[in-house]
């Protein structure tokens, strides 16, 4: 048995994660303590990224539960093999993005849009091929707040990272 250093609770060995640096070998703090700190953690870090990149570049979707980060040149697993950290997907990724000060091509899209972009086959989410055939009628564009995002205002072919 061991004492959570966090809710003081007696628990099984079980019931920590392990620690190789620690002299017993567990963490400190039992795994449902651990894990809720890792989840406000985590929840931290996402909105530091939302915040910076805003809502969903396609439909404005601004829950951040669903929002995730896209890469606008489509070369995402690219990416994720160049900073050599597959396996730790969102919070390492989170962390890679605060580290190298937000790059300018990546863009918050929520899941809806972020699936259809790549299992459409278009490039790009089918909610563009609604705008544009609402766009027949000539419209004088409206600056949102999340203009700067839109796909549109980037080249379309993909062109290596340079800041890598
Ligand atoms: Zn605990
Ligand atoms: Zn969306
Ligand atoms: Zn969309």
């Amino acid at each position: 048995m061991k004492i959570c250093s966090k809710c003081k609770e007696e628990k099984g060995v079980g019931e920590f994660h392990k620690a190789k640096t620690n002299k017993d070998e567990l963490k400190g703090q039992c795994r449902q303590c651990y894990n809720k700190h890792y989840k406000q953690y985590r929840i931290a870090l996402k909105k530091t990224i939302f915040d910076h990149y805003g809502f969903c570049a396609c439909c404005e979707e601004s829950n951040l539960y669903f929002l995730t980060i896209d890469h606008i040149n489509n070369n995402g697993a690219e990416h994720k093999r160049s900073i050599g950290r597959p396996h730790q997907g969102g919070t390492g990724m989170y962390y890679w993005i605060i580290k190298n000060n937000f790059p300018s091509d990546l863009q918050s899209l929520c899941y809806n849009c972020n699936c259809a972009k790549h299992h459409s086959g278009l490039g790009f989410c089918p909610h563009e091929l609604d705008k544009q055939s609402n766009s027949s009628v000539p419209q004088t564009p409206q600056p949102t707040k999340n203009s700067f995002h839109h796909p549109s205002m980037y080249p379309t072919s993909s062109s290596p990272i340079a800041y890598l």
